[in-house]
């Protein structure tokens, strides 16, 4: 009783939020297994590069926020830097195989090929409850909310911070939302959790819809995603500080999550645009060499690692399989962005920002949400270039074969496992929170 579950279309999409509950249960434990296997869990990241905004004083000295890297040694040799080095780039008369596209990449991209970085086995350094919080993470999501730079975010991300009273915006708009007088009513919300507040990124989105063009949104409703995704891995596995134990903290999720439902509506819009740029470049991902046997043993066929490559190739099958689906893959139209006369400004200023949201990751005061920061960040980039940057002709993997690096693909199907993760826990909580109400 009291319990329901959002319903209806995501706004931006003609995906219906029942429809991505209905996929996530079946592409959860596929690509949960999928990110186990070597080609997507060893990801190259470069942690120590400077800050290039300002003076991060704030590191986090928790043993929470430490990385655990693994030695080159263990990286299957086809990846590592020496032997990426001794490939022979083709040059722009060779044809379309040699990099081209390299300008629409929306992010800095981390390279298997340079030698700065390192190794990081993604498994064995889990998303979770770290304990950065404060100034300095605070100063980094107002920098990446900036980016924005359409003139609505700044005022609404210090004014929340601050916890200004007063009226406002803010004031104005939680009226609309929940009635008269901004009082909160029970279980109106669409979620099963019956506190309604208002808060920045509700603000946010009222005032965008009315005021700003789709890119616009669409930058701030990819960011937000991201946010509220990481909180949610954060309230999932969060530390017990009493116990030593983790485990989920459910006032966390309502508090951060489930209070603020345009934050777990941005969520789920992620899912809808990753799984639509995955469709969308499926046969380039069928085409892609995800083993980690080298080529010339692989003609052979008798080592025991083909047939785990088979296995990832199996694995990854099944996942492209499931974006391919019609009702999710239809689901996001990228035609209906950066259409009309300024869409190559439009663009050019997208990707300018989106570049400089994974610079700002270089600020992030935690090396566990750096890594993962930066990773994300790549994964939706990639996603976004995708989507927005790349034709069906640039996708063709004949055509194509090195369009997009080992990083890149690493980093887009491990955030799609991070949204999906996320989209699971949220059913854990709702069933956490209706265990409590039973019991009350
Ligand atoms: P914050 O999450 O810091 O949010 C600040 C303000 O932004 C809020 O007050 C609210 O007004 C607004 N806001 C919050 N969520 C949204 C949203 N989804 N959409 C719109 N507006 C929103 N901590 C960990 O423990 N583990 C991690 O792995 C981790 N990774 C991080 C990665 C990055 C890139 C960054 C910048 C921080 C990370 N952190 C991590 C810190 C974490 O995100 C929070 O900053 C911290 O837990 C403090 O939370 P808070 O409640 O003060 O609000």
């Amino acid at each position: 009783e009291g319990y329901c579950s959002p319903s209806g279309p995501i706004e931006h999409t003609s995906c219906a939020y029942e429809t991505i509950e209905q996929v996530n249960t079946e592409l959860f434990p596929k690509i949960h297994e999928l990110v186990e296997h070597p080609f997507f869990r060893y990801y190259k990241v470069d942690l120590f590069r400077e800050c290039p905004f300002w003076q991060e004083n704030g590191f986090c000295m928790n043993r929470a926020c430490s990385v655990e890297e693994t030695e080159e040694s263990e990286i299957p040799e086809k990846w590592r830097a020496k032997a990426l080095s001794a490939v022979t780039v083709s040059s722009a008369e060779d044809g379309p195989s040699s990099c081209y596209f390299r300008d629409d990449d929306f992010c800095f991209i981390e390279d298997d090929s340079t030698p700065d970085g390192q190794y990081i086995d993604l498994a064995l350094n889990p998303e979770r409850f770290t304990g950065y919080a404060g100034d300095s993470s605070h100063q980094v999501w107002r920098a990446i909310y900036k980016e924005n730079c359409f003139g609505l975010s700044e005022a609404g991300f210090a004014s929340s911070l601050a916890g200004r009273g007063g009226k406002g915006p803010k004031e104005v708009l939680a009226s609309a939302v929940v009635g008269a007088g901004g009082v909160s009513t029970p279980n109106d919300n669409g979620w099963g959790f019956s506190k309604l507040s208002e808060g920045w990124g509700t603000e946010m989105v009222k005032s965008a819809s009315a005021e700003t063009c789709e890119e616009k949104k669409l930058y701030y409703r990819v960011i937000s995603g991201l946010h509220a995704s990481i909180s949610i891995h954060i309230c999932a596995e969060y530390l017990d500080t009493t116990t030593g134990e983790w485990k989920p903290n459910l006032q966390c999720f309502v508090n951060r999550l489930a209070t603020h439902p345009e934050r777990l509506s941005n969520v789920y819009f992620n899912a809808v645009l990753v799984l639509r740029a995955i469709a969308r470049a499926a046969p380039y991902f069928r085409a892609y060499d995800v083993g980690v046997t080298p080529r010339a043993m692989l003609a052979k066929e008798s080592c025991s690692t083909a047939a785990g490559d088979r296995a990832t190739r199996s694995l990854l099958d099944d996942v492209l399989s499931i974006a391919e689906r019609s009702d999710v893959a239809s689901g996001f139209d990228e035609a209906a962005f950066f259409q009309g006369p300024d869409a190559p400004i439009l663009k050019e200023q997208f990707k300018t920002h989106f570049r400089n949201v994974s610079r700002i990751m270089d600020c992030v005061g935690c090396d566990k949400c750096r890594l993962w920061g930066k990773l994300q960040v790549s994964g939706i980039g990639t996603a976004l270039k995708i989507l927005f940057a790349l034709d069906d002709k640039a996708l063709d993997p004949k055509r194509n074969p090195d369009l997009l690096q080992r990083s890149e693909v690493v980093a887009l199907f491990n955030t799609l496992h991070r949204i999906s993760e996320s989209l699971s826990s949220v059913e854990d909580f709702r069933q956490i929170y209706a265990a409590t109400q039973a019991a009350e």
